[in-house]
């Protein structure tokens, strides 16, 4: 059975040995393509050998013309060699007959490893994965074949691709394939004539905690909002809408070591432009995209950063990490409790008689309670306009005199607190203004504490 295939396959077309084994495959384990063609060849002209040596004159005929396929078509000398011991005429292929299939592609393994090679020059890793994307008439092709000769078992030319080029680069560089997370993916497109090869650094993640100690910078890297960071007049062509921020005060250290194209900034939640991040520091990943060094000195490169950034920004407790913690820092952010220190202004000056009296009553109305807060209008243009419940777990307050108020304020992160001690015209209830009974104004605000 698999043997007629083959005669037929060669009736038609000139395959190489690479993908006559390839079309079969799913049989048999532990070898390669190119061993399962070739023992196809030597299995059929051994048997047609056997049969042209018999008195049969019917089945010498058969074995006759097979061997005369397997000689002309298959140009497989085992079988030339046979037809010329026995006398017996056949015509050759011209010398550089191109497999109908893969036009020698897979003869040609080592060059297009050699290729890669060259471009993986000057970059680190400790593993990689091969992928390719063949054009549509390499696909087609071999969809047709394989439809005209109801060929089940075959192996696309895809997967023999990418494991025969991993296999000689895993060898050559002696380093693992990695099919999960590959620190390098090597993306080979091509044709019959032509191929280019992509090149996929994964990103390399770093996290800590940063401490914001000056008001006035946003976390990450804001565009102007009139150009949209084309650059203009109104942003004196910087395309930026803040002069600096914790993500550019940060990251081109981080960006400069590693080599990478660029970086992303991914904050445990985020403190508003005026508001400082003091204590133990907020959560962060730099994500640093195509990075070609992976192995960086944390040590040297937080005290570089913390030298340049002084006074504005310090970072701390640094660690390679991955993406998963990005995401498990996002989807936390919500659960973490934050203490802020809000130092707060009465539109009516009050006394510390009155103060102690309503402090009673804000623990009594907050604390270890929900509140109902609805999107602020600062923030709606940006955010979906919902009602959020927060727990509020502890008040503090502090008379400064009758003209300021410090509060130390224990929350579940992602509270809006200007709006909690402002009401925000009735979209926070309650509010500190409603139990002040009169309006409060959040002058200043540090986040103190990020509780994990
Ligand atoms: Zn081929
Ligand atoms: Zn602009």
């Amino acid at each position: 059975m698999i043997f007629d295939i083959v005669l037929k396959i060669y009736n038609r077309y000139y395959l190489c040995v690479h993908c006559l084994g390839r079309m079969f495959s799913l049989l048999g384990s532990y070898t390669t393509n190119q061993e399962r063609g070739n023992s196809l060849l030597l299995s059929l002209t051994m048997e047609n050998h056997k049969k042209f040596l018999s008195n049969n004159t019917e089945q010498q005929n058969i074995a006759l013309s097979n061997l005369k396929i397997l000689a002309e078509k298959a140009n497989y000398v085992p079988a030339q060699e046979v037809l010329k011991n026995e006398g017996i005429e056949f015509s050759l292929l011209k010398s550089n007959q191109l497999c109908y299939l893969c036009q020698n592609i897979f003869s040609k393994i080592n060059e297009y490893g050699e290729k890669a090679i060259q471009i993986l020059d000057g970059i680190e890793f400790k593993n990689f994965l091969v992928g390719s994307s063949p054009d549509s008439q390499i696909i087609n092709r071999e969809d047709d074949l394989k439809a005209q000769l109801e060929i089940l078992e075959a192996e696309s030319f895809k997967s023999h691709f990418n494991r025969e080029v991993g296999k000689f680069l895993s060898i050559k560089l002696n380093k693992p394939p990695e099919f999960s997370t590959p620190d390098v993916s090597l993306i080979y497109f091509f044709n019959y004539d032509s191929s280019d090869i992509k090149l996929k650094l994964k990103s390399l993640f770093v996290q800590g905690r940063y401490n914001k100690f000056i008001r006035g910078i946003p976390q990450t890297h804001w565009l102007c909002k009139n150009c949209m960071g084309k650059g203009c007049t109104l942003c004196d062509f910087s395309g930026k809408q803040y002069l600096t921020s914790v993500e550019e005060l940060i990251s081109p250290e981080f960006v400069a070591e590693s080599k990478a194209t660029d970086s992303k900034f991914h904050g445990a939640g985020r403190e508003d432009i005026d508001v400082k991040m003091l204590g133990e520091g907020r959560p962060f990943v730099l994500e640093l995209r195509n990075p070609k060094v992976r192995t960086l000195d944390l040590i040297k490169l937080e005290s570089n950063v913390n030298k340049i950034t002084k006074k504005k920004v310090k970072i701390r407790d640094l660690r390679f990490s991955n993406k998963r913690e990005v995401i498990y820092m996002k989807s936390e952010a919500s659960k973490t409790k934050k203490v802020y220190r809000a130092l707060v202004v009465p539109e009516i000056r009050i006394t510390k008689k009155i103060f102690e009296e309503k402090i009673k009553k804000l623990k009594l109305t907050f604390e270890n309670k929900k509140i109902n807060q609805r999107t602020p209008i600062r923030v709606s243009h940006r955010r979906a306009d919902l009602v959020r419940k927060k727990i509020i777990h502890n008040i503090g307050g502090k008379y400064v005199n009758s003209n300021l108020f410090e509060f130390i304020i224990e929350t579940q992160g992602g509270t809006y607190i200007k709006e909690l001690i402002n009401g925000d015209s009735g979209r926070t209830s309650p509010s500190f203004s409603e139990v002040f009974e009169v309006p409060l104004v959040c002058r200043e605000l540090d986040v103190i504490e990020i509780i994990y």
